[in-house]
């Protein structure tokens, strides 16, 4: 099998990493030259190329752009493909990128792996970023079931776990646990940064430790990509952000109010639910 990535960044180039180490012939393609040069040094890939005529052979695609980028890669792909391929994405939001890619080629299966790291760009690539993570698969009513099954026979060897439901049903799941947190962490950052009185703004910046380095996490990641899954699943977000002011100016009110046993009770059921979420340690 022939597989061939576009955009080869922190999930293209983990993905050629781990793809090359079961001997699966990878051909990226990237923006720049210098991404294709150092994609060809780290053995991320077996060929590299800005065109995307490097790809007219391979029998699947994973375009891993940013996610304003897919659409328009899939487009510049058609001219050049065997009518077989299977395309997938990795976009972090499904249903704007399904509803514009699946028309355009039948064998396009939409894809979200759960995994990443606040780096991006070539060198932030990593074996074993896919391991044990989940992995989201979006397949539609019309998609080929042999082309959902190629996806996962790949998804298997990199140790993924895999998930299948709509694509707006994705959105609103990873809405909560994704992008939410995004947003979130951004505004900690932010608010922090408009404490107006330097002298204690400098000290809260130097007793910074553990508690706001895994609270300000995810919202020191790249800009771009941020904006991104804010534009693309904008609906879902926003629906989390209003629920979420709605906890928020109850949890105000409550401390407010001075009611501590209340407090201490809605701190108590989230100490005890927190561990339904995900398999992270903790
Ligand atoms: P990234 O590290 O910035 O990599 C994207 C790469 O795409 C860039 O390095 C760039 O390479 C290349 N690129 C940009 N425009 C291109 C184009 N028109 N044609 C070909 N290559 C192009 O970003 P990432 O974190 O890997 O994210 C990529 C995708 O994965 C996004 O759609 C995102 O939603 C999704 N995703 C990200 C995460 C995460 O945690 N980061 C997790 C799951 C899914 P050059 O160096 O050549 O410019």
């Amino acid at each position: 099998m022939i597989v061939g990535i576009v955009g080869l960044g922190l999930i293209g180039g983990s993905l050629g990493l781990e793809l090359r180490s079961q001997s699966i012939t990878v051909l990226g393609v990237s923006r720049r030259e210098e991404t294709c040069e150092i994609a060809l040094e780290r053995g991320i890939v077996d060929q590299a190329s800005t065109s995307l005529s490097l790809l007219a052979a391979v029998d699947v695609i994973f375009i891993c752009t940013p996610l304003d980028k897919i659409r328009e890669t899939v487009e510049q792909l058609i001219p050049y493909l065997q009518t077989s391929a299977i395309i997938t994405d990795v976009g972090s939001a499904k249903g704007i990128i399904v509803e514009e890619c699946a028309p355009l080629w039948q064998n396009f299966v939409g894809g979200h792996p759960m995994a990443g790291t606040e780096r991006s760009g070539i060198e932030a690539a990593e074996r074993g970023l896919f391991k044990d993570a989940a992995y989201v698969l979006t397949p539609t009513e019309r998609t080929p079931t042999e082309a959902v099954q190629a996806i996962e026979a790949i998804l298997r060897s990199l140790g993924a776990n895999i998930h299948h439901c709509t694509p707006a049903i994705h959105d609103r799941a990873v809405a909560w646990i994704s992008h939410l947190p995004v947003i979130i962490s951004a505004g900690l950052i932010e608010s922090c940064l408009g404490e107006t009185d330097p002298n204690i703004l400098e000290l809260a910046q130097e007793l910074a430790s553990s508690g706001f380095r895994d609270t300000s996490r995810v919202g020191g990641g790249d800009p771009h990509l941020g904006a991104m899954m804010a534009q693309y699943n904008h609906q879902a977000l926003l629906r989390s952000l209003f629920q979420y002011r709605q906890h928020l100016d109850h949890l105000i009110k409550q401390i407010e109010q001075e009611n501590w046993d209340s407090l201490e009770k809605c701190l108590e059921k989230t100490q005890k639910r927190r561990s339904h979420f995900g398999n992270f340690s903790r």
